[in-house]
Protein backbone atom coordinates (compact mmCIF):
# COMPACT_ATOMS: atom_id res chain seq x y z
CA UNK A 1 0.00 0.00 0.00
CA UNK A 2 2.46 2.58 1.38
CA UNK A 3 4.79 1.34 -1.74
CA UNK A 4 1.96 2.22 -4.30
CA UNK A 5 0.90 5.78 -2.50
CA UNK A 6 5.00 6.58 -2.93
CA UNK A 7 5.04 5.33 -6.78
CA UNK A 8 1.69 7.80 -7.50
CA UNK A 9 3.60 10.61 -5.43
CA UNK A 10 6.15 10.36 -7.99
CA UNK A 11 3.98 10.38 -10.90
CA UNK A 12 2.49 13.54 -9.68
CA UNK A 13 5.95 15.23 -9.12
CA UNK A 14 7.09 13.89 -12.21
CA UNK A 15 3.77 15.54 -14.17
CA UNK A 16 3.84 18.67 -11.81
CA UNK A 17 7.69 19.32 -13.32
CA UNK A 18 6.36 19.07 -16.66
CA UNK A 19 3.81 21.59 -16.20
CA UNK A 20 6.50 23.88 -15.03
CA UNK A 21 8.29 23.14 -17.90
CA UNK A 22 5.71 23.77 -20.12
CA UNK A 23 4.42 27.22 -18.49
CA UNK A 24 8.70 28.51 -18.98
CA UNK A 25 8.38 27.59 -22.78
CA UNK A 26 5.40 29.58 -23.38
CA UNK A 27 6.63 32.81 -21.28
CA UNK A 28 9.56 32.27 -23.31
CA UNK A 29 7.65 31.82 -26.67
CA UNK A 30 5.34 34.85 -25.00
CA UNK A 31 8.90 37.15 -24.79
CA UNK A 32 9.84 35.87 -28.48
CA UNK A 33 6.77 36.94 -30.14
CA UNK A 34 6.69 40.08 -28.53
CA UNK A 35 10.16 40.83 -29.65
CA UNK A 36 9.29 40.11 -33.05
CA UNK A 37 6.32 41.96 -33.21
CA UNK A 38 8.15 44.87 -32.12
CA UNK A 39 10.24 44.61 -35.05
CA UNK A 40 7.49 44.48 -37.25
CA UNK A 41 6.02 47.78 -35.60
CA UNK A 42 9.17 49.36 -36.07
CA UNK A 43 10.19 48.65 -39.13
CA UNK A 44 8.37 50.90 -41.30
CA UNK A 45 5.04 52.38 -40.07
CA UNK A 46 3.93 53.86 -43.12
CA UNK A 47 4.70 51.01 -45.53
CA UNK A 48 1.04 49.24 -46.79
CA UNK A 49 2.87 45.78 -46.67
CA UNK A 50 4.03 46.34 -43.18
CA UNK A 51 0.73 47.35 -42.19
CA UNK A 52 -1.00 44.44 -43.10
CA UNK A 53 1.47 42.38 -41.62
CA UNK A 54 0.32 44.70 -38.55
CA UNK A 55 -2.82 44.09 -38.68
CA UNK A 56 -2.73 40.45 -39.27
CA UNK A 57 -0.01 40.22 -35.81
CA UNK A 58 -2.81 41.83 -33.99
CA UNK A 59 -5.79 39.86 -35.21
CA UNK A 60 -3.68 36.97 -34.46
CA UNK A 61 -2.64 38.27 -30.34
CA UNK A 62 -6.52 39.25 -30.02
CA UNK A 63 -7.70 35.92 -30.28
CA UNK A 64 -5.27 34.66 -27.69
CA UNK A 65 -3.98 37.07 -24.94
CA UNK A 66 -5.08 40.41 -24.37
CA UNK A 67 -1.89 41.04 -21.85
CA UNK A 68 0.16 40.34 -24.92
CA UNK A 69 -2.19 42.35 -27.13
CA UNK A 70 -2.26 45.60 -24.91
CA UNK A 71 1.35 45.45 -24.31
CA UNK A 72 2.37 45.32 -28.42
CA UNK A 73 -0.68 48.50 -28.89
CA UNK A 74 1.46 50.52 -27.01
CA UNK A 75 4.22 50.10 -29.65
CA UNK A 76 1.76 51.83 -32.22
CA UNK A 77 1.06 54.92 -32.56
CA UNK A 78 -2.14 56.41 -31.37
CA UNK A 79 -3.62 57.41 -34.27
CA UNK A 80 -2.94 54.00 -36.28
CA UNK A 81 -5.81 52.23 -37.59
CA UNK A 82 -5.66 48.43 -36.58
CA UNK A 83 -8.33 45.72 -37.08
CA UNK A 84 -9.85 44.64 -33.93
CA UNK A 85 -12.11 42.36 -33.29
CA UNK A 86 -12.92 42.11 -36.71
CA UNK A 87 -13.62 46.04 -36.81
CA UNK A 88 -11.37 49.06 -37.57
CA UNK A 89 -10.25 51.85 -34.80
CA UNK A 90 -7.47 53.83 -33.62
CA UNK A 91 -5.25 51.68 -31.82
CA UNK A 92 -5.55 54.06 -28.71
CA UNK A 93 -9.66 53.26 -28.60
CA UNK A 94 -8.41 49.37 -29.08
CA UNK A 95 -6.47 49.91 -25.91
CA UNK A 96 -8.66 51.80 -23.62
CA UNK A 97 -11.53 49.62 -24.37
CA UNK A 98 -9.73 46.60 -23.52
CA UNK A 99 -9.45 48.31 -20.53
CA UNK A 100 -12.84 49.14 -20.01
CA UNK A 101 -13.62 45.52 -20.83
CA UNK A 102 -11.69 44.19 -17.32
CA UNK A 103 -13.96 46.71 -15.64
CA UNK A 104 -16.74 45.27 -17.01
CA UNK A 105 -16.12 42.05 -16.30
CA UNK A 106 -15.52 42.59 -12.94
CA UNK A 107 -18.62 44.56 -12.29
CA UNK A 108 -20.70 41.86 -14.22
CA UNK A 109 -18.99 38.30 -14.69
CA UNK A 110 -19.45 35.87 -17.12
CA UNK A 111 -21.64 38.44 -19.60
CA UNK A 112 -20.45 38.56 -23.27
CA UNK A 113 -19.17 42.02 -24.49
CA UNK A 114 -19.32 42.59 -28.09
CA UNK A 115 -17.77 45.63 -30.50
CA UNK A 116 -21.00 46.38 -32.91
CA UNK A 117 -19.04 48.90 -34.97
CA UNK A 118 -15.97 50.52 -35.60
CA UNK A 119 -15.03 52.90 -38.53
CA UNK A 120 -18.02 50.99 -40.81
CA UNK A 121 -21.36 51.47 -41.17
CA UNK A 122 -23.87 54.21 -41.13
CA UNK A 123 -23.47 56.85 -38.74
CA UNK A 124 -24.23 60.61 -37.97
CA UNK A 125 -22.17 62.70 -40.88
CA UNK A 126 -19.09 64.34 -38.67
CA UNK A 127 -19.23 61.07 -36.31
CA UNK A 128 -16.11 60.15 -34.61
CA UNK A 129 -16.31 56.52 -36.18
CA UNK A 130 -15.27 57.86 -39.31
CA UNK A 131 -12.32 58.77 -38.00
CA UNK A 132 -11.56 55.54 -36.01
CA UNK A 133 -12.29 56.92 -32.49
CA UNK A 134 -16.21 55.73 -31.95
CA UNK A 135 -16.90 52.28 -31.64
CA UNK A 136 -20.30 50.80 -30.60
CA UNK A 137 -20.68 47.69 -28.33
CA UNK A 138 -23.39 45.58 -26.56
CA UNK A 139 -23.20 43.70 -23.26
CA UNK A 140 -25.25 40.71 -23.01
CA UNK A 141 -27.23 40.18 -21.42
CA UNK A 142 -28.06 43.54 -19.98
CA UNK A 143 -31.15 45.11 -18.35
CA UNK A 144 -31.63 49.12 -18.89
CA UNK A 145 -30.64 49.72 -15.15
CA UNK A 146 -27.63 48.00 -15.54
CA UNK A 147 -26.59 49.83 -18.78
CA UNK A 148 -26.07 52.85 -17.15
CA UNK A 149 -23.29 51.03 -15.04
CA UNK A 150 -21.66 49.77 -17.69
CA UNK A 151 -22.30 54.09 -18.93
CA UNK A 152 -20.26 54.99 -15.55
CA UNK A 153 -17.30 52.46 -16.18
CA UNK A 154 -16.78 53.76 -19.71
CA UNK A 155 -16.90 57.39 -18.40
CA UNK A 156 -14.35 56.17 -15.90
CA UNK A 157 -11.91 54.51 -18.35
CA UNK A 158 -11.97 57.69 -20.52
CA UNK A 159 -14.31 57.43 -23.09
CA UNK A 160 -17.30 60.06 -23.73
CA UNK A 161 -20.05 58.16 -23.75
CA UNK A 162 -24.19 58.10 -25.30
CA UNK A 163 -26.30 55.41 -23.59
CA UNK A 164 -28.08 54.05 -26.67
CA UNK A 165 -29.75 51.49 -24.32
CA UNK A 166 -31.88 54.56 -23.11
CA UNK A 167 -31.66 57.29 -25.57
CA UNK A 168 -32.57 56.92 -29.60
CA UNK A 169 -30.85 58.62 -32.08
CA UNK A 170 -31.97 58.95 -35.64
CA UNK A 171 -29.21 56.04 -36.58
CA UNK A 172 -30.17 53.91 -33.89
CA UNK A 173 -29.76 50.47 -35.03
CA UNK A 174 -31.18 48.74 -31.57
CA UNK A 175 -29.56 49.40 -27.70
CA UNK A 176 -25.83 49.68 -27.81
CA UNK A 177 -23.34 51.59 -25.76
CA UNK A 178 -21.55 54.24 -28.22
CA UNK A 179 -18.22 55.30 -26.91
CA UNK A 180 -15.83 57.83 -28.60
CA UNK A 181 -12.69 59.45 -27.59
CA UNK A 182 -12.26 62.67 -28.06
ZN1 LIG B 1 -21.84 54.75 -32.43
Amino acid sequence: MREISNKIENKINIINQKFENINNKMSEIDTKFESIFNKVVNQNQNNTKTQNDIESLLRMLNTNNNSVFSSSLNNLRNDSIIEFRGFKMRADVAAKFIKLEEMIKQEFPGRQIIITSGMDGQHMPGSKHYEGKAIDFVVEPLTIEESKKIEELAKKAGFDVYNEYIYDSPYKTGPHMHIQIP
